[in-house]
């Protein structure tokens, strides 16, 4: 098969388009013809390389992956040749305690397509059989593949990590990101007060379509100033946070009194001060939060399904330019999911 693969860590031309041996199925496994695969910022820090994180050489990178069945595993019972179907991103032992209690995304053993096991950047792909979901036939893979990751993601963040409630103010930084816009649409659906932040007007214009009530330029202005503005002095209930650093301060300023910021993501720095004074005072909670479970996954694939919320697809490139597609990332230059195909 083609395969987009990695023998190193290093920047976007490490990625090379190249023939790649078949995926061997193993009894409880299925092999899915790819038919698209998202990227998400985990593909360029697996390429990166991540400290004390060990990658087998050479490597397959994609964690989203829709297609078809091709061929199924004597163990299989409930999918079949032929079904589309999308990947649930997450895999886990399925055995221990956390899994068996439906927290699989807390499972020792937890991992993704394209980071513990080969992922979607190439023609074929092995999948254990829970991690099959099948699609409605009147969605595009591309939709599919782009879904996952981020709905699951930004679901895990808001409702089980922050338990934000209807009606509830709530800022989500970068709207132009994945998961940024999986989060305006999610906290749109529950009746919540949107206030996303984005770089220039025209990814200001694209939160507002996503349903934003009122957008920031953060470039331009003081996300914490319009955010008492907007809100009477109050500040927000929840803050989706994932930018990291450089968000950070501005964030925390942005709380209402017991309000509740929730990160799953540092892709502009790790280090942050926090002010003891102002958590306890405020009684302000500060949430970690990291992927979702398979359970909250098929919980938030319903919406998609019904098309009651829409991944955002900014572009998508055949697969031999993956490393065109890692560059569009890397710049900040999309809004929404940068898709392959292979
Ligand atoms: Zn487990």
């Amino acid at each position: 098969m083609k395969a987009a693969r990695i023998h190193r860590h290093g920047g976007p031309e490490v990625l090379t388009y190249e023939d790649a041996p078949d995926p061997k199925l193993k009894a409880n496994q299925v092999l899915v013809r790819v038919r698209a695969c998202a990227l998400n910022h985990l593909d360029l820090w697996v390429r990166a390389g991540i400290p004390g994180m060990e990658i087998a050489m050479p490597h397959i990178l994609g964690s989203d992956i829709a297609g078809e069945v091709v061929a199924t595993g004597e163990w299989n019972e409930r999918v079949r040749a032929g079904q589309r179907v999308l990947l649930a991103p997450g895999l886990s032992c399925r055995q221990c305690e956390r899994c068996v209690s439906g927290e699989d995304n807390r499972c020792p053993h937890y991992t993704l397509f394209g980071v513990g096991v080969p992922g979607g950047n190439a023609e074929l792909v092995a999948a254990p059989e829970y991690a099959v979901i099948p699609i409605p036939d009147d969605l595009d893979f591309e939709c599919a593949a782009a879904a996952p990751l981020v709905f699951l993601t930004a679901w895990h963040m808001l409702f089980t990590r922050a338990a934000l409630q209807p009606g509830e103010d709530v800022l989500v930084l970068a709207a132009s990101s994945g998961v940024g816009s999986a989060a305006i649409q999610l906290a749109k659906l529950f009746h919540c007060r949107v206030i996303a932040t984005a770089g220039g007007e025209r990814k200001l214009e694209m939160a507002r379509e996503l349903g934003a009530d009122h957008v920031i330029d953060h470039y331009r202005q003081d996300v914490a100033a319009e955010v008492k503005k907007l809100t009477d002095r109050r500040g927000v209930d929840v803050v989706f946070e994932h930018v990291g650093a450089a968000t950070w301060p501005r964030s925390v300023q942005s709380l209402a009194s017991a309000g509740r910021l929730v990160t799953c993501g540092n892709t502009t720095g790790y280090d942050v001060k926090l002010d003891l004074r102002f958590l306890f005072s405020r009684q302000h909670s500060i949430l970690g939060s990291y992927m979702g479970t398979l359970g909250e996954l098929y919980k938030v694939l319903r919406f998609v399904f019904r098309k009651q919320v829409r991944p955002v697809i900014d572009k998508v490139y055949p697969l031999a330019e993956i490393r065109a597609a890692h560059e569009r990332l890397e710049h900040k230059e999309q809004f929404g999911k940068v898709v392959v195909v292979p």
